[in-house]
């Protein structure tokens, strides 16, 4: 992982975070700071390990510049959540053949690279603080790796032992950068923060270990074989874009306030299971869910409260249906749900059950603008629903069906479920 993406900090300035946010950010980079000079005082580097270090640093810049246009737009694209890329193969290679103030000297190269031609000057103190983790993370690595019997020149794994200790520092690198990053996401946030926005998705931490494992085989090679190097340099660069893409792609699909999928993406994905239901012969349904009098919440508690209403509303949705539906933020206080394989009844059964959920979960708001928290003993909502295909053979005229049985629910007296009655239930 390369550290924090630390929307805020960008958007507001360094001066402007919460206190402890500020204190954190001091103190990881002073630590960093005095991890740099205390590793340096004892420094003594060899031919061979200002050699590898050449190497390191080459192929680190030629992996940044190559993934340069794809590595900026997901860093714009992860916003709150932890941002994590390959650079730390290099880095961690780095500290299985070199001396730490070396690995630091890397570190602070790749990100001043990174600074300079991919990600811009706008972020340069969010930077330095991921710059700082690395630092930390590869010092807590090294205590590690220190356990490896000593003569052993570079620290490569060369038993079942020596690759338990290799495989600890691994984890522990990414244990340490980890939590600097989320703590300071955390921090940083002046609203609460779901774990998912906090934590980040768990995929994205596969790229970490991709990097790690490749981190060892890169070292390997630099020791034995150094001429095979460009064989993984070779290999990463054509696999960067297709190993992180998916990851940029969810964040361009994903709603950002609340974590669900965007209208754009729910309604390529009704297409598709309309196609399915069609060969497979089965239902599918689609219901519109609009909040009702929402607009009241943002006027009496603030617009904060009011996101946080959404946020809860989205999670309470989120977890009354099957893994296999699709919730999507379809506008500010309407969302959209696809449910495969259930005919009209079903369909029913399972909005006036989101209904009555919503309408009797307490909902406790704490960013109001009056600072004391409210609870609320519920929210109202009203929900049409269209069974396919009594209510539309194509994805437009479901949608279209949803939509006027919502307004219809809107103009009964809403806080109710409505079809269009065509589709039997
Ligand atoms: P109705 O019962 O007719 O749906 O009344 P309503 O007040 O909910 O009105 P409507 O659905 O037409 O408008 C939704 C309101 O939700 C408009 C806007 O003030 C608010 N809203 C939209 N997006 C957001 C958002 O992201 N955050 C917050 N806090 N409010 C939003
Ligand atoms: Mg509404």
């Amino acid at each position: 992982m390369t550290g924090a993406d630390l929307e805020r900090m960008s958007r507001r300035g360094l001066w402007a975070l919460p206190r402890p946010a500020l204190r954190l950010v001091f103190a990881v980079n002073a630590f960093a700071v005095a991890i740099a000079v205390l590793a340096s005082v004892p420094m003594a580097v060899t031919g061979r390990e200002w050699a590898w270090f050449a190497v390191l640093t080459a192929a680190a810049v030629a992996h940044l510049e190559a993934a340069r246009t794809i590595e900026r737009r997901r860093e714009q694209a992860s916003k709150k959540a932890p941002y994590t890329n390959l650079k730390s193969l290099w880095v961690f290679g780095g500290l299985l053949v070199l001396p730490l103030p070396l690995v630091i000297a890397l570190t602070v190269v790749s990100y001043a690279y990174c600074w300079f031609r991919v990600y811009g000057p706008a972020v340069l103190f969010r930077k330095i603080y991921s710059c700082s983790t690395f630092v930390i993370a590869s010092a807590a690595a090294t205590a590690v790796l220190n356990g490896l019997p000593a003569g052993f020149g570079a620290r490569l794994p060369h038993d079942a032992r020596s690759l338990l200790i290799v495989v600890a520092a691994a984890a522990t690198w990414w244990l340490v950068n980890y939590a600097l990053v989320v703590g300071a996401i955390v921090l940083a946030s002046d609203e609460e923060l779901t774990a998912r926005q906090a934590l980040g998705h768990p995929g994205d931490q596969l790229v970490v270990a991709s990097a790690l494992g490749l981190g060892v085989t890169v070292a390997v090679l630099l020791v034995h074989v150094p001429w095979a190097l460009p064989a993984p340099l070779i290999a990463v660069l054509c696999v960067h874009r297709d190993l992180l893409l998916p990851q940029y792609l969810r964040a361009a699909r994903t709603d950002q306030k609340t974590g669900l999928v965007t209208s754009v993406y729910w309604a390529d994905v009704v297409t598709a299971e309309l196609d399915r239901a069609n060969l497979a012969g089965t239902g599918a349904g689609v219901l519109f869910l609009d909040l009702d009098r929402f607009k009241q919440i943002n006027d009496t508690f603030g617009h904060p409260a009011g996101d946080q209403a959404i946020r809860a509303v989205a999670d309470l949705v989120r977890s009354e249906v099957r893994a296999r539906d699709l919730v999507a933020r379809y506008g500010g206080d309407e969302l959209a749900i696809l449910l495969p394989d259930l005919g009209p009844e079903e369909l029913l059964s399972v909005a006036e059950r989101i209904r009555s959920r919503l309408a009797h979960t307490p909902l406790v708001l704490s960013a109001t603008t009056d600072g004391r928290p409210h609870t609320l003993p519920g929210l109202g909502c009203s929900i049409g629903v269209a069974a396919y295909p009594g209510d539309g053979a194509s994805a437009d005229q479901l949608l279209t069906a949803a939509d006027s049985a919502l307004m219809q629910a809107k103009r009964h007296g809403r806080d109710q479920v409505r079809t269009t009655g065509r589709g039997g239930g």
